[in-house]
């Protein structure tokens, strides 16, 4: 049924990369057969779920979105793909992103443009685009994104559904195909908060095959669903409704506020220090690291390899240049100069003290709040085409995400009030480390 309604509805969205009928088909026998026995008992037993496709999935094709990695076949399962199978759940197909997880609308794939399903026009946001396509046009209820400056959390806004981006460390990043590694987390997709907890629950684990995965006491989010937001302290930067906002996400911020305050939490709003560096310090920082990541696609191991070239720089050289689009080489190249002697001090070694005060501002806030509200992007969806003219803009409309993955934090989107005539509009709420389930009681509290 799920397959049926991929081939159906996908035409249009192209949503996925990769659809594994016989794969799927298999999984649901072995899965059928443990719910027989009562060895399956869980909520996500035979549940169809899609999965961004650099996550690594055994023997299903995961390719970034790149041509780089165009025939790569995983050997193993990522640890939260595993942590799924275990479950009960069933991978139906590797979705569309931004090549590399570099973008924010997924138009830089190198496959497909994924087209959101409330307008066809419009982008479905990025990176993980193609996940919350799928699951806002009904093709599959759930999927994992991943999120190293907002691409769980503003594809999830644009598409109208609900995404989360847990604290660094609790979800492995074992077979995650590295962008940024100490920002990358994965997270959940779906179409409300009781699923993307429960998935959330699912996948979470202490993992050493990840050197950053934390042993947390619990992994219990789901217990959070029946809580309420009575007495909770809410804070608003206000330095996020002051400018570069439009006006009407700037009202889905305050109505959520207010819902908030009529269920009895107190909200005001604070000054979030430092609010302007973001930017500089995320792509300085995300490029280093991209740039060393990256450093593996040379030819040699896996994916594509250039046809003609004499000897193995040639080769290095052809094989990177034709594999690689435009705004991954961008990246390279940026970070690949931020951290070039000479620079290294100048950018990198200075953005690295901006996270860290990134990180006490936020430390400060928390001492006087539970949770931070604000808006996930300035706008709603842009029309295909527009944000690949000026990449620069691109870049900027990713600050209400960014700093909240230089601090390491958790953080929930969710639609408010969706209007069928409209575009959707996603708010957040950002909590301390370890406390996701205060923004899940809240998110609930909101839906
Ligand atoms: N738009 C941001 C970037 O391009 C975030 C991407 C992400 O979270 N993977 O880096």
């Amino acid at each position: 049924q799920t397959i049926q309604q991929i081939k159906e509805k996908d035409e249009k969205v192209k949503g996925f990369i990769t659809v594994d009928e016989d794969e799927a088909r298999k999984q649901a026998q072995i899965i059928q057969k443990g719910i027989e026995k009562g060895e399956l008992t869980g909520p996500l037993a035979g549940v169809p779920i899609a999965i961004k496709d650099n996550i690594d999935t055994k023997g299903i094709k995961t390719t970034c979105a790149s041509k780089i990695l165009y025939n790569f076949v995983p050997t193993f399962d990522a640890t939260a793909v595993k942590n799924l199978k275990e479950a009960g759940a069933i991978i139906v197909g590797k979705t569309n992103m931004d090549e590399f997880a570099m973008g924010s609308t997924s138009e830089t794939s190198a496959f497909a443009t994924t087209r959101n399903p409330w307008d066809l026009t419009k982008v479905p946001g990025g990176s993980s685009g193609g996940t919350c396509a799928v699951v806002a046009s009904g093709q599959v209820s759930c999927g994992l994104g991943s999120d190293t400056g907002g691409s769980i959390r503003q594809p999830s806004s644009y598409c109208g559904v609900t995404g989360i981006k847990p604290t660094y460390g609790t979800v492995s990043r074992y077979g995650l195909i590295a962008y940024g590694s100490s920002l990358d987390q994965i997270g959940p997709v779906a179409r409300n908060v009781a699923d993307c907890a429960t998935i959330l629950e699912t996948i979470s684990s202490y993992d050493r095959f990840d050197s950053t995965s934390m042993k947390r006491d619990k992994y219990d989010f789901t217990s959070a669903l029946d809580k309420d937001v009575k007495g909770m302290r809410i804070g608003i930067p206000k330095e996020y409704l002051e400018k570069g906002i439009d006006d009407e996400v700037k009202e889905a911020v305050l109505k959520a506020a207010q819902i908030m305050k009529d269920k009895g939490a107190k909200v005001e709003e604070f000054s979030l220090d430092l609010v302007d560096y973001a930017i500089p310090a995320y792509y300085i920082i995300a490029c280093a690291e991209a740039s060393s990541n990256l450093a593996r696609f040379d030819g040699v191991k896996y994916g594509y390899r250039s046809k003609e070239y004499e000897g193995l720089h040639e080769m290095y050289k052809k094989s990177r240049s034709e594999g690689f689009g435009d705004e991954v080489k961008r990246r390279i190249m940026l970070g690949s100069f931020v951290l070039s002697s000479g620079y290294y001090d100048a950018y990198y070694l200075k953005a690295l003290k901006v996270k860290r005060l990134i990180k006490e501002a936020y430390d400060k806030a928390f001492e006087k709040y539970d949770l931070i509200l604000g808006p996930v992007a300035p706008t709603t969806a842009p029309t295909i085409g527009e944000s690949l003219k000026d990449p620069l803009k691109m870049y900027l409309s990713d600050i209400y995400t960014i700093s909240v993955n230089l601090a390491g934090l958790p953080a929930i989107s969710l639609p408010c009030a969706l209007d069928k005539n409209k575009m959707p509009i996603g708010v957040q709420f950002i909590a301390n480390c370890f406390e996701e389930n205060k923004m899940i009681a809240a998110g609930q509290t909101l839906e």
